[in-house]
């Protein structure tokens, strides 16, 4: 593609995403960012040889580039980075543009913000593709990449190739918003193991356990996971997981909790029994409140529930 891209939200996982799209794309292409923090912005611009441009703002973005990505924490910042006038991205000229949203928010939000765009001019495209595989996915362009559009989709296979850049694995998850149902149910699931797993590790670690026999155990048993084997929330077992770097970096506990608070909803909506969504709910939220754990990975539960007392 000779396109130029745009990027907006450069944030833990935003940002290595940019630097995997100028690594790949072909030198001629430009990438043009904002990010409300402007740091990242000027550290992207200033290594990659002018080809990476800072904006003023979304709709700065959106005026230069082809296609525009977006990475941000919640519901209300895709809101506002898309529909503020002045400012948004819609307020830019953008006829016929494609843009892409890959933050992790409730479908309500995005299906409000794909109709706001149909109905300012139906030549722009509109897709939610969240991501999973955290930091290290991002940093090793590893991320699976879950697409909300029908697998013949006219724009897939474009889509797809864009998002090859910064990932291994891309779906169409067969129509507008299932991108994110897929990335809450994921997510559901991977919180719910992350809790099982900091509370097993500790149940027999204060029981006299070696953490790295048990680990070990897990991953030959079938508690195996990729929890376990590569994001264990108990320091030291896993060397680049953020447990063993002071629980920094990695998915933050308050966007965890988001995610268990989007998936209890759309559970309730659809009739689906999550029998422990209330539980997951609980824990992430007291977790984000609780100084010790707050701002830091999600996995740091293990120092909720006690874990990493010394
Ligand atoms: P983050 O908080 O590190 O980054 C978000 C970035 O958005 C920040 O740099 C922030 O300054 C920027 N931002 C906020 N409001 C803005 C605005 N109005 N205009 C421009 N920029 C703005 O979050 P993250 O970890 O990169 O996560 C982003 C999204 O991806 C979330 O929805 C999250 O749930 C999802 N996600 C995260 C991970 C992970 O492991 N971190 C994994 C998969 C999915």
């Amino acid at each position: 593609t000779n396109k130029s891209i745009g990027f907006v939200g450069l944030g833990v996982m935003g940002y290595p995403m940019v630097e995997n799209l100028v690594k790949k794309l072909p030198q001629s292409v430009n990438v043009y960012v904002f990010d409300v923090v402007t740091q990242p912005m000027h550290m992207l611009s200033s290594q990659s040889n002018g080809k990476v441009e800072a904006c003023g703002s979304a709709k700065g973005v959106a005026e230069k580039a082809d296609i525009i990505l977006t990475m941000l924490p919640e519901g209300s910042h895709v809101r506002s980075v898309y529909l503020t006038p002045d400012t948004g991205i819609l307020s830019a000229n953008i006829n016929g543009k494609l843009l892409i949203d890959c933050s992790t928010i409730d479908t309500a939000t995005s299906l409000a913000v794909a109709s706001s765009i149909r109905e300012k001019d139906a030549s722009i495209a509109f897709y939610d593709a969240p991501v999973s595989g955290g930091n290290l996915g991002a940093q090793n362009a590893t991320l699976t990449f879950m697409v909300g559009c029908a697998p013949d989709d006219v724009r897939f296979a474009g889509i797809q190739h864009l998002l090859a850049m910064m990932g291994t694995s891309v779906f169409a998850c067969g129509g507008q918003s299932l991108g994110l149902t897929a990335k809450l149910c994921n997510n559901y699931c991977s919180g719910l193991i992350a809790i099982a797993t900091a509370e097993a590790m500790n149940m027999g670690i204060k029981s006299g356990m070696s953490p790295r026999v048990l680990a070990d155990i897990f991953h030959t048993s079938t508690a195996q996971s990729t929890i376990c084997d590569k994001w264990n929330p108990v320091p030291g077992i896993c060397p680049e997981a953020p447990a063993s770097k002071g629980y920094a970096g990695g998915f933050k506990v308050q966007l965890m909790r988001k995610d268990f608070m989007l998936a209890v909803d759309s559970a309730k909506r659809v009739g689906a029994t999550l029998t422990l969504g209330e539980a997951g709910l609980e824990t992430y939220t007291a977790a984000m409140n609780d100084e010790r754990c707050r701002d830091l990975d999600s996995r740091v539960v293990f120092r909720y529930i006690g874990g990493d007392e010394d």
